[in-house]
Order: structure tokens, then sequence, then C-alpha cells
């Protein structure tokens, strides 16, 4: 147990949640970061972990991911996240998913949850049949659909941003943007640059995927590793992590990465230096991808696209303000989000230092 609560101390967990049920055979782990500015929201992973030591420090490390995600973007939002250990190919069942749902119910609404790698809208559709604090629900059920479209123009937003505060300009004519992966997400961020005029290189390893960006938009196709050293203005992953590292940034000949994909940084501190050492302007990849998360922070409210579209734009000001901090302090952009995102969970917090009675049933205060 000393484990467990020593992992929770060293990155400020408040709380985690073992559910077993025997007879759906569902192990899955809920952990809770930070509730300071909201209830804690986070997506529910399944996956075959080898361990459940590995499945642990998997969830504790993707909660406190969100509570970062969730106070940068401007929710009033906490952070946690759920796994459930099994094969996301051959384990699922409706009571599987069901009994999860029930140990999410237990939790009164201090952990919602979501869609993730490795679980479906069907999935949580059958997790919102025990629980209502289920989130990433199919627009035929009211829920927020398929997020890539927001995530897109948030990415885009923040792309401009990165664009103005590196090279002082608000226009992407003629500006070379290298896109990795035009899957959902990089399939709308083409449309968006190629509508204002910059010129796409994309790589895929889905060659289908690649003909319909070069059919709609218009693309030079690139190779896979020659992303990186490619003549560009602009690097933008939208595949997998772990793209910025020992051997890829020394290749890089542009001056910004600003892309989607989650976890770019193999070593979150040593290559933010490195990309700040040769004066790339990283924009930080939980900020930048936010708008997946505006987008089911969304569906709390009751959804509303036109919304979820306008505020994954504040995306734009949400960088310009950690560009700026890491100016003034002389950090990395990687950095400087953390402190922005810190700051907000201290301001926030204090907010609950001015008492306000509990609302009784008729829906007005009691004055305890
Ligand atoms: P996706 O699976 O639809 O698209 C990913 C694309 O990358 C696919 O076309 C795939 O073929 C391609 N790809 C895989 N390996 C590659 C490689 N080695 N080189 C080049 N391309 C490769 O996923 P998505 O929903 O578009 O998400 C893309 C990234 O953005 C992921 O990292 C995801 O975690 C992140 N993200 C997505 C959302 C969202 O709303 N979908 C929100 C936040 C973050």
């Amino acid at each position: 147990m000393s484990v467990v609560f020593e992992s929770m101390n060293k990155r400020g967990h408040e709380e985690v949640v073992f559910c077993h049920d025997q007879d759906t055979g569902l192990k899955a782990i809920i952990a809770i970061h930070n509730t300071t500015i909201g209830p804690a929201l986070g997506g529910c992973r399944m996956w075959n972990y080898e361990t459940e030591a590995e499945a642990l420090t998997d969830v504790l490390r993707l909660a406190r991911g969100m509570s970062y995600k969730a106070a940068i973007a401007g929710l009033n939002l906490g952070g946690g996240k759920a796994v459930i250990i099994g094969n996301a190919k051959t384990d699922k069942t409706e009571t599987l998913f069901r009994s999860f749902g029930r140990f999410v119910e237990g939790l009164s609404g201090r952990y919602i949850t979501a869609e993730d790698v490795g679980t479906s809208v069907k999935d949580m559709e059958w997790v919102r049949m025990e629980t209502k604090y289920v989130t990433g629900i199919s627009r035929a059920l009211g829920g927020s659909g398929d997020p890539s479209p927001v995530t897109a123009l948030g990415a885009f937003s923040g792309l401009k941003a990165t664009v103005k505060h590196q090279l002082g300009k608000d226009s992407l004519v003629g500006l070379k943007v290298g896109v990795q992966g035009v899957g959902h997400v990089g399939y709308y961020l083409c449309k968006y640059l190629a509508e204002n005029g910059a010129k796409l290189f994309i790589t895929d390893i889905d060659t289908e995927a690649l003909k319909r960006v070069v059919d709609d938009f218009g693309a030079d196709v690139i190779g896979l590793d020659d992303i990186y050293s490619a003549d560009l203005d602009i690097y933008a992953p939208c595949a997998l992590g772990a793209t910025l590292n020992d051997d890829t940034i020394p290749q890089l000949k542009c001056s910004i990465v600003a892309g989607a994909a989650n976890n770019q940084l193999k070593d979150d501190t040593k290559h933010a230096q490195m990309l700040k050492d040769r004066g790339i302007l990283y924009a930080p990849d939980y900020a930048i991808n936010s708008g997946g998360l505006i987008n089911v922070a969304n569906e709390i409210e009751g959804y509303n696209r036109e919304r979820a579209f306008r505020q994954a734009e504040g995306i734009y000001d949400m960088l310009m303000k950690i560009y700026s901090q890491a100016d003034i302090d002389g950090v990395t952009t990687h950095e400087a989000a953390s402190k922005v995102a810190e700051q907000r969970m201290r301001e926030v917090g204090k907010l609950k230092n001015v008492y306000l009675p509990k609302k009784n049933v008729m829906g007005r205060r009691d004055n305890a």
C-alpha cells in the first residue's frame, strides 16, 4: 500500500479507486488528481497492461495531465482518468462497462468519464446506462460526438498564435506546413491551413488518408521520416507521441512546432529545452490540443457545437499568454504552460475562501 500512497503523494493525487467485479471480470482503477477547480474529467482507457503497477503508473500520470489541460483551457474541471485492465479487442462486454459505470456513479460526480484509447462511443453508451457522469456520447443521444473538428480548429488557432509570436505574422499565406498524420484531426487541420493559404506537405502510413487530403485541398506527399528534415516553416505532429526526441530535433529546419498529437516530447524537460536552444518555438501539446476536452466539457452544460468552436478559438489567447510568460521567465514554453495552469488552480482554489451556504432542497441557500 505504501507504494500507492507514495506515488499519490509525489504528484499530489487526491483519490485512487480500485474497482473489482468478479462476475463481469472488471478490473479498473480510477485516479482523481485534483478537484480544486471542478469535478475530475478524463477518459477511460482499456489496455492489456502487463502488470497492475504499470496500470497504476499510467492512470496516475494521465490523471495529472488532465488537471493541467483543464486548468490551462480555462474549464471548470479537475483532472482524472480511468483504466480498465483488459484486451480491448476480446474482453469487451455490456456488463463489464455497465459495471464500470456503477463505480463511476458511486463517486457521485467527483469523476466524469469519457472514451479514450481502447474505448468507444458505444462503450460509453453502456456506461451511461448506469451513470450520468459520462461524456463523449454520440450526437444522436444528445452528446458531443466526434471531437476532432473542434480539436483541429483549436490547433489551428494555436498554430496562428505561434506564427504571430515567432514570425510576427498574422497571415499564413505561403508558409510551408508539414502535417504528420492526416487522420481525424490532421484532415481538418489541413482544411483550415489550405483555406488560409498555407502550403501543405503531408505524410501518413495510410495512403487512403493521404489521397483524401491531396484530392480535397492539394498537398505534396513526403516520406515518413523526411518530415523532420524537410524545408518547412512549421512542423505539425498529428499522429504519434514522442516524435520530438534526440534523433529528430537536430534534423528540424522549421522554427515552429505546433500540432495536435498528445505527448509529443519524448522527455518533457530535456526535449523542450533542446527545442528552445535551437530557437524553435514549441506549442505545448496539452494546451494546443485542448479543443477535444473543451468539446466534451461543453456536453456537461448541454452541448452546443458553435459554442465549442468559439471556445476552441480561445486557444490563440491561451498560447499567447504562455509565450509571454516563457519570455518573461526565460524558461521553455512547456515550463511556462505548467506555471500558468498551476497559477489558475491556486487562484480559483482561493475563491473557496469565501463561505457560501449549501443549497437546500428548495434551491435556496441554508443559513447554516
Ligand atoms: P487518428 O488515428 O484518426 O489519426 C492519426 C493518423 O496518424 C492516422 O491517419 C494514422 O495512419 C497516422 N499515423 C500513424 N502512424 C504514423 C506514422 N508513423 N507516421 C505518420 N502518420 C502516422 O487520430 P486523431 O484522432 O486524428 O488524433 C491524432 C493525434 O491527436 C493523437 O495523438 C491524439 O491523441 C491527439 N488528439 C486527438 C484529439 C481528437 O479530438 N481526436 C484530441 C486531442 C488530442
